[in-house]
């Protein structure tokens, strides 16, 4: 890359995202955080594609020259191999941003090595206290030191990055995890025996993400397995790698040492494919696609992985005739437009009962119409590019089959504008279940809205999909949120809102959304395992040294031996199929009526 004047080693690639980032910083103070539910920042978040397409004003605002992004590994940024890049676009005109590093499958490697070198390396020393079991920096620092660390990332994140609060939540909350990851102490049949367990990290985790939110998603990923103290590979989604970048550099600077955290931007079928079949990963963690998630799964099989899925959704919103009908205009609307469409948990399938159906519809197309479309750094934009042409293509290939199967088009249908990846907002009414804009997820500014009768008829219809991510009800009647709340099949259902979430509220899938939860203590479950210690007769614990009361060869043949049990090496804590439901508090109307975070 001698051409773009950057060295491997030298981090001047990093340092211009970094200045690039401080300068976007000053140049749109309301649009890097603010109250998490104020409107306005609502607004221009729902606006911009991702934190990405904010940087060519502040390149062209400052002439900077950004010219190569790479890869984080071991600490340090590299080439990939070969120098391959790739261009990332601005989504806003289709043009060049930046070429960065296309991680191959020699990069994997090399990342996963430096991972696997941080890592619990578990050799049969009694001598030492648990943390000393592990070799490596990250599993081996105290948990108390850990969280400290933790804690220095989430201030750097609030502080240097952009509009984030969401990852700095994640940051904290699993920073005050760190130290609190218990195992238990059981009392066996056995006499002469006791029992405990040690939650152990799993290992190097392989993490792949995909670029519909891309500085959350790594945090989503990042911030238990660090927790935890895993060491982490994560990939990157082609469409998105700057954020990931910074967030690898702000890591680095908060102290999580080198090799801990990998960062690898790359193509799905290069990186990705070497990554979630890597020899050497304990864990592989997947957010994307159902079908390449089925792929990631397939992949995993060979070396018996344990593997936790986040995949697609297509979920229903509800609206019974007794909602405040203006409050679930507007939430159904933020359900499906908030970023596009390009929510994994959007409300994508609109059911309205039919008492206040045609008077919906008339007024969700009002809003529709009234979007304004635009560039995302224009104050008044309320709807921005998608991330790519493919996108595009995607969304209009599926406009046309709603036309073709005879949905009734309100409004919009069409690109926008003559550069860049802009879709009109999209609505379509008096669709059927089988059509394929209310089967398929589409992922774009397309809303699709349905009459249904009884409530027993939408559940059923609301469930007639492989997916089962999310669902939205809106009602005012109490026995009609519990019929719906617990009739709908979904990890997570919202009452009289959406997109509400939590890092300490289980979120994740029922049927082909997924397999697995992130946020709050379930996550946990998938980046520790349980260490099953029997010993005869008690454990002394002193001056920091921990010893048996008796050296018994038993109690060592026990614990080496359930060490390489397969079963106990590599199960994975099934996940219970947790549901979340959002209610929301009794507020003044005006708040209630859309909460959009
Ligand atoms: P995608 O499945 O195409 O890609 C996701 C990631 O996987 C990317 O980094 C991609 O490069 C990589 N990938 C692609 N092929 C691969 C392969 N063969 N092996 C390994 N990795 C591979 O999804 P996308 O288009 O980036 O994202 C949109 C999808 O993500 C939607 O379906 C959306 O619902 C889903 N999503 C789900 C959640 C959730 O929490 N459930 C959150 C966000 C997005
Ligand atoms: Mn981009």
């Amino acid at each position: 890359m001698g051409q773009h004047g950057g060295k491997a080693q030298d981090g001047q690639s990093s340092s211009n995202v970094n200045r690039a980032y401080d300068v976007l910083k000053k140049l749109t103070p309301k649009a890097c955080g603010g109250p998490r539910l104020e409107e306005q920042a609502c607004r221009r978040r729902s606006a911009s594609a991702c934190p990405d397409s904010q940087l060519p004003a502040t390149l062209t605002a400052l002439n900077l020259a950004l010219a190569f992004v790479q890869l984080l590994i071991d600490g340090k940024w590299e080439d990939a191999a070969g120098s391959k890049t790739f261009e990332d676009l601005d989504p806003r005109t289709g043009e060049k941003l930046v070429d960065v590093a296309e991680a191959q499958a020699e990069d994997v490697d090399r990342a996963v090595r430096a991972a696997k070198k941080c890592l619990p390396y578990f050799p049969f020393n009694l001598g030492y206290p648990p943390q000393a079991y592990d070799d490596g920096p990250w599993p081996r620092m105290t948990a108390e030191k850990r969280s400290r660390v933790m804690f220095r990332l989430t201030d750097l994140v609030e502080s240097k990055t952009i509009d984030v609060p969401g990852t700095a939540q994640h940051f904290r909350y699993f920073g005050g995890f760190c130290d609190k990851i218990e195992g238990s102490t059981i009392p066996v049949a056995q006499e002469g025996f006791t029992a405990y367990t040690l939650r152990e990290p799993i290992g190097v985790v392989g993490q792949i993400i995909p670029w519909n939110f891309p500085i959350l998603m790594a945090g989503w990923k990042l911030a238990p397995a660090l927790a935890a103290g895993c060491t982490i590979v994560l990939k990157v989604s082609q469409y998105t790698p700057l954020s990931a970048l910074r967030l690898g550099e702000l890591a680095l600077e908060a102290g999580v040492p080198p090799g801990v955290l990998n960062i690898l931007p790359g193509k799905g079928s290069v990186c990705g494919d070497a990554l979630a079949t890597h020899p050497l990963l304990d864990k592989v963690a997947f957010t994307g696609s159902t079908d390449v998630g089925r792929r990631i799964m397939e992949g995993a099989s060979q070396h018996i992985k344990p593997v936790t899925l986040e995949l697609g959704g297509n979920s229903p919103v509800v609206v019974c005739g007794d909602a405040d009908l203006e409050a679930a205009v507007r939430g159904a609307h933020e359900a499906l437009f908030f970023n596009m469409g390009q929510a994994c948990e959007c409300g994508a399938r609109l059911f309205v009962q039919e008492g206040i159906y045609d008077e919906f519809v008339r007024r969700s197309i009002e809003l529709a119409k009234n979007r304004k479309v635009g560039d995302p750094f224009d104050e008044t934009s309320t709807q921005g590019p998608l991330v790519s042409q493919k996108q595009v293509d995607k969304v209009l290939k599926y406009v046309e089959l709603g036309k073709k199967e005879g949905a009734k088009l309100g409004c919009g249908g069409g690109r926008w504008g003559d550069q860049g990846f802009y879709v009109e907002p999209t609505l379509f009414y008096d669709v059927e279940d089988d059509m394929a804009i209310a089967r398929d997820e589409i992922f774009g500014p397309v809303q699709v809205i349905l009459k249904f009768g009884t409530i027993d008829e939408v559940i059923r219809r609301a469930n007639a999909t492989e997916y089962g991510l999310a669902g939205a009800v809106w009602t005012q009647s109490i026995d009609t949120m519990q019929a719906l709340t617990r009739g709908i099949k979904a990890g997570t259902v919202w009452v009289n809102t959406h997109h509400v979430m939590d890092a300490a509220v289980p979120f994740g899938g029922y049927k082909s959304s997924g397999y697995g939860r992130e946020h709050g203590g379930a996550v946990l479950e998938h980046y520790t395992q349980a260490g099953r210690c029997a010993y005869p007769g008690m454990l002394l614990v002193s001056k920091g040294r921990c010893r048996l009361a008796t050296q018994d060869q038993r109690s060592a043949a026990s614990y080496k031996q359930q060490e390489q049990s397969p079963m106990l090496r590599h199960s994975c804590p099934l996940p219970l199929q947790t549901k979340s439901v959002y209610v929301p508090l009794p507020k003044s109307k005006e708040q209630r009526s859309w909460v959009i975070m």
